[in-house]
């Protein structure tokens, strides 16, 4: 979301941590990669096996986005929430496990990273697609829409569930605030009492009160680092959603009560709806 032109690193950068669902462990370097070949993820433990980060990628929604199914790589989207708030078109991710490193359950992290080896720009414009009519998706109480406008913006709200706070919001609008400032720094969040029921499933082996925001029987169990930061982080997810459209999105997007299975509903029908 940043100028015309397709950018991609200068320089390599490395991240290693181990995985909020799986909890294992991974290295993951980021490689410059030529122009329109979007974000590639490829698994030096499988036979160097490559997918590219894109909606007919994409094979489970649950908790996380999962591209290319077991033998891909799960948990995608905060690295491409920020290569996407930061215009990272072009890049192949090498990664040695099944899952991108949960890191401190935020973005920062991967902004520092990509910060640190810096990016450049290519020599090929970025695609945009604009949304010409309203654009809008449900699932039971959860809804999300995007409408025309002159440039893009989102707007969230999650119900959080008491002894929660109840309905909270954020926006994010690109042209005032600053992503690394207020949406990388959003962790991922969680009910308590729901744990042992992901863990059951395979998810969140990874997860700690370190990488976690928790919601507990009396409120937070850790401090939140924003009043709001459980729908910052929606947001996050929501930009690396979108971002598997591949290309710039020009409309205000709002979302309620949403995770990755509506946000991915969203963004096929944006792309269905071209423009
Ligand atoms: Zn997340």
């Amino acid at each position: 979301m940043c100028g015309d032109r397709q950018q991609t690193l200068a320089a390599p950068a490395v991240l290693s941590g181990v995985g909020l669902h799986s909890g294992r462990p991974a290295r993951m370097t980021l490689h410059p990669a030529p122009v329109h070949s979007g974000i590639v993820f490829r698994r030096t433990d499988v036979h160097g096996r490559a997918v590219r980060a894109a909606l007919d990628a994409v094979t489970d929604t649950e908790g996380r986005v999962v591209l290319g199914g077991h033998r891909g790589v799960q948990t995608v989207e905060h690295l491409l929430s920020a290569a996407w708030a930061l215009g990272l078109d072009n890049c192949v991710a090498e990664l040695d496990g099944p899952e991108v490193p949960g890191l401190d359950g935020s973005a920062l992290p991967i902004v520092s990273a990509l910060r640190a080896a810096g990016l450049r720009p290519q020599a090929a414009p970025r695609r945009t697609v604009a949304i010409r009519a309203p654009v809008w998706v449900r699932d039971g109480e959860a809804w999300a829409a995007a409408l025309p406008a002159a440039a893009f913006s989102a707007a969230y709200v999650v119900t959080l569930a008491p002894p929660g706070p109840g309905d909270q919001a954020a926006t994010y609008d690109p042209r005032r605030d600053a992503y690394e400032e207020t949406i990388a720094p959003a962790r991922t969040w969680g009910y308590e009492r729901d744990a042992a029921a992901l863990r059951a499933r395979g998810l969140a082996l990874g997860a700690s009160l370190e990488n976690t925001l928790v919601v507990g029987g009396a409120g937070f169990v850790n401090a939140p680092r924003f009043p709001n930061e459980a729908p910052r982080h929606k947001l996050l997810d929501l930009l690396g959603d979108l971002a598997l459209l591949g290309c710039d999105v020009l409309g205000a997007v709002i979302v309620v009560r949403g995770g990755h299975r509506l946000h991915v509903a969203l963004a096929r029908a944006i792309e269905a709806q071209g423009g």
